[in-house]
């Protein structure tokens, strides 16, 4: 009953004054009114989603000005540990530094990857940076929209490095890749064979591979990984002077070697796309994805819940499993049941 009427009492608070104290808060940078305005952007609830729909269209003539790094590797490969350590190192170079995660697993596995632990606790006590965990989103295209929209928040209050955090899993590298300027790629030196088990679309996405905890006894495997990773590279991606060539280096957030050249590449990577309009393709390129990825997410709710079609999706799965009915009758079934085909 508290937390309900508390909810309830949130949601009839809402008035235009709210959602201009919550722009205002963000102009400022507010760091506890940012926080409030990132959970209605996460909001699942329908008059929320509009009211944070409306937050965004106020504030998006102060988006698009963050540098946006994607960074991705397998849970323990040392992500939180580079990033508080990278992160710092960005606020000595003046900048703001927002960190976002996206972790579909939470809805998969009912326990977060990314989330659990006390992470960069560091940099969280900086005042130059806002780290917030993943949003549960229930779906990938839940989470993704909401970490999306959390980008254009952060960067209207004045963060100028968001870095988006992800763990391998589904489809979700790809889904940061698609929201990001530059996809980093944290990697373990293995015991040769670093290539194996590597997933192909991976290699395709990164624009720079580090392998990560080069340090100690582990830096000579971390530099036969390296060459392996650069000669494989050079094979899937030969790269031309339109395109940039995917790099590989080691780096070490515990000696923090590395950690300079990963950002001048940012920055080379940057003025590369920059100088061959391919930086502007790119943005609005992942807009049109994403609006269409909205329309397709939109639909597929549309359809589920129309009236005609909600009752028979059980029957129709069913048939489908058992193999009563083919997977094509039943999907002209429910799209008739919808009002769209033949
Ligand atoms: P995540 O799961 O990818 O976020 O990985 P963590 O950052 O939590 O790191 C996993 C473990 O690796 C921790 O015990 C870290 O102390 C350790 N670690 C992280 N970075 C390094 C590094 O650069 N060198 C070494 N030797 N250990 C590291």
């Amino acid at each position: 009953m508290n937390s309900l009427g508390s909810r309830v009492g949130w949601v009839g608070m809402r008035t235009h004054q709210t959602i201009a104290e919550l722009i205002d808060g963000i102009r400022r940078g507010d760091r506890a009114l940012l926080g409030r305005a990132l959970t209605l952007v996460e909001s699942n609830n329908r008059g929320r989603r509009l009211e944070a729909q409306e937050l965004l269209a106020a504030i998006l003539p102060s988006t698009g000005r963050a540098h946006r790094i994607g960074i991705t590797g397998v849970p323990g490969v040392g992500k939180s540990t580079f990033i508080e350590a990278f992160g710092l190192r960005l606020i000595e170079r003046g900048h703001r530094v927002a960190v976002l995660a996206v972790d579909p697993s939470s809805s998969v596995s009912k326990g977060s990857i990314l989330g659990d632990k006390t992470r960069m606790e560091d940099l969280s006590r900086s005042e130059r940076a806002f780290i917030r965990p993943s949003p549960a989103g229930g779906s990938l295209g839940g989470v993704a929209r909401k970490t999306r929209e959390s980008i254009l928040v952060c960067e209207a209050a004045g963060y100028d490095m968001v870095l988006v955090e992800t763990v391998g899993v589904g489809q979700s590298e790809t889904t940061v890749a698609e929201m990001v300027d530059f996809f980093l790629l944290l990697k373990l030196a293995g015991a040769g064979d670093e290539l194996q088990g590597i997933k192909r679309g991976i290699l395709e996405l990164a624009d720079l591979i580090a392998i990560n905890k080069a340090d100690g006894d582990n830096i000579a495997a971390a530099k036969l990984a390296r060459a392996e990773f650069e000669r494989a590279l050079h094979i899937l991606r030969p790269g031309s002077n339109e395109q940039w060539m995917p790099r590989v280096v080691t780096s070490s957030a515990v000696t923090g070697d590395g950690l300079d050249t990963i950002h001048d590449l940012i920055v080379e990577h940057r003025d590369f796309l920059e100088s061959n309009g391919a930086f502007e393709t790119r943005r609005s390129t992942q807009q049109l994805q994403w609006m269409w990825s909205l329309v397709e997410e939109g639909l597929k709710t549309a359809v589920r819940e129309h009236p005609e079609v909600v009752g028979r999706i059980e029957d129709l799965e069913l048939a489908v499993v058992e193999g009563r009915t083919t997977a094509t009758t039943a999907a002209e079934e429910i799209l008739r049941a919808f009002g769209v085909g033949d």
